[in-house]
């Protein structure tokens, strides 16, 4: 009999169900199932493969209550913000459906002239796309529409068979996604759902795919990487981050507590470019504590599937005692509590939304992903201040500055090896733009141009008429 997978209600910590998880030799018939279709899919034309997807788009929108209710059952995440994600989806999907058939259009990038051929026949060189095949998509469970649709519809549009790993916390949401495409059009074997824990993930690596891509901690990507690295196969890694934010001396204070406090809170803090530490200049730094504090006091903790709510329970279990030894940690090593830093006493995964300051570089709070809500302030001195500390991490997901000069905010930023740089605004992704880190965040990017040629491989046609 297969193993099982609890999937637990994070609010309420009832069992939701029990489900069957794949073994290796389930996996196997999986990925043979997908080797076998995905050659007829890369070979239709582009518009029966947009039909599909276009369909998706619309199914999501329809069925919006009932997904988002899903996704609050299974991750805690509040309905409005589950609703958000959902919706959000579609613009993706219209940003890769514009651009799929430039992206795939052979390009002839050289003629030659007639009277050059000398006797031979004219020259042609065109670049042509093709897909990479049968590619694994391995998902986390924070925005599993979000990091799962970066990678899936413009996999799918380019061609490529998908084997899409849910994360286990994320499990019946990733079994929605599968339905909710089959039920579009998308073949049953060119979008397989894996199910199972990080086990399942290792499994669907051992298979002879042909590109794997990867949402999640740095600790997994490695694993992920070092398991890749034999097959020499496209490997994308989206990880994590410890992303600064600084306030300079004429920011417009009040907008920046507002907009920073929901960055480092939005999801309970666990977003890869969560806002998880923050530098402010000193002339402004008791204005915008005081605002920041302001903001934070409003937000309504509760029940996830109240539209009222902002903060609903941290998503897993076991980063509960991760939030608590950072904030232990920061507290012996002389931080203040502003306000939270404990579990609540009530049913569910709660951690009380937690702001420490008087906070340094030698505390865990300030050097490791939180990934929950706690964040720290810490107070500068001046620029450079900001730009040594905002340097001092081995991720590089994003970086915000916060402060009325352009100029200044965009110097600042430069300085800093991330993926994303703000200004004025944090925790933003844009289909339009490319999503990748530096350093321990990861390789390779989603989203953009670049986020559709990366499930294509270029083949050079050098063509001479006889
Ligand atoms: P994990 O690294 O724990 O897991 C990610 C996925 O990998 C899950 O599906 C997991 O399965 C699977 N997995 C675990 N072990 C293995 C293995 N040995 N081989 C193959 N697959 C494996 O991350 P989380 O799901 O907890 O996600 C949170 C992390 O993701 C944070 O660090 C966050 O910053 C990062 N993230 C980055 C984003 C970005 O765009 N840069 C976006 C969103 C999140 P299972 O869950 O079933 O164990």
């Amino acid at each position: 009999m297969a193993d099982l997978l609890s999937i637990i209600n994070p609010a309420t910590e009832a069992l939701i169900k029990d489900m069957p998880v794949d073994d290796g030799a389930a996996v196997a018939e999986k990925y043979g199932r997908a080797r076998e279709a995905q050659l007829g899919w890369g070979a239709l034309p582009l518009a029966d493969r947009i039909t599909p997807i276009l369909r998706f788009r619309d199914l999501l929108i329809e069925r919006v209550d009932t997904l988002a209710a899903l996704l609050t059952s299974e991750t805690g995440k509040p309905i409005t913000q589950a609703r958000s994600e959902i919706l959000a989806l579609p613009g993706r999907i219209d940003f890769f459906v514009q651009n799929a058939d430039q992206v795939l259009s052979p390009d002839r990038v050289y003629a030659e002239p007639a009277e050059a051929a000398l006797g031979a026949g004219t020259l042609e060189e065109v670049i042509a796309q093709e897909p990479l095949g049968v590619i694994a998509n391995i998902s986390a469970w924070n925005y599993p529409y979000f990091v799962g649709g970066n990678v899936f519809i413009p996999a799918l549009l380019m061609g490529n068979a998908v084997l899409y790993k849910p994360s286990e916390f994320a499990t019946l949401t990733g079994g929605a996604i599968a339905s909710l495409l089959h039920e579009s059009g998308i073949p049953e074997d060119i979008f397989i759902p894996v199910i199972g824990s990080g086990l399942t993930g290792a499994a669907l690596l051992e298979q002879p795919i042909d590109g794997v891509f990867f949402t999640g901690s740095y600790a997994t990507g490695q694993k992920i990487a070092i398991a890749a690295a034999p097959k020499l196969i496209r490997t994308q890694l989206e990880l994590g981050g410890k992303d600064p934010a600084y306030v300079c001396a004429d920011a417009k204070v009040s907008v920046a507590a507002a907009g920073l406090a929901d960055g480092a809170f939005y999801n309970n803090g666990q977003s890869c470019c969560a806002v998880e530490r923050i530098y402010v200049h000193a002339d402004v730094y008791d204005e915008f504590l005081e605002a920041f504090m302001a903001t934070v006091q409003g937000f309504k903790l509760g029940d996830p599937t109240d539209p009222a709510t902002y903060l609903g329970p941290v998503s897993r279990k076991p980063q509960l005692s991760v939030l608590a030894e950072q904030v232990t940690d920061a507290l012996a090593k002389g931080a203040t509590l502003q306000c939270g830093g404990e579990t609540l006493d009530r049913p569910g995964w709660y951690f009380a939304p937690t702001v420490l300051t008087e906070v340094n570089h030698t505390m865990t709070v300030m050097q490791a992903e939180t990934f929950g809500p706690v964040i720290g302030i810490q107070q500068v001195a001046s620029d450079a201040e900001a730009v040594a500390l905002m340097q001092d991490t081995p991720y590089g997901l994003t970086a915000a500055v916060y402060g009325t000069e352009r100029e200044r905010a965009v110097g600042i930023l430069r300085q800093l090896k991330t993926g994303s740089a703000y200004w004025n605004c944090c925790d933003r992704v844009s289909p339009r733009l490319p999503w990748s880190g530096r350093g321990h965040s990861g390789l390779g990017a989603t989203l953009s141009l670049a986020g559709i040629y990366t499930f294509l491989q270029p083949r050079a046609w050098h063509l001479r008429a006889g």
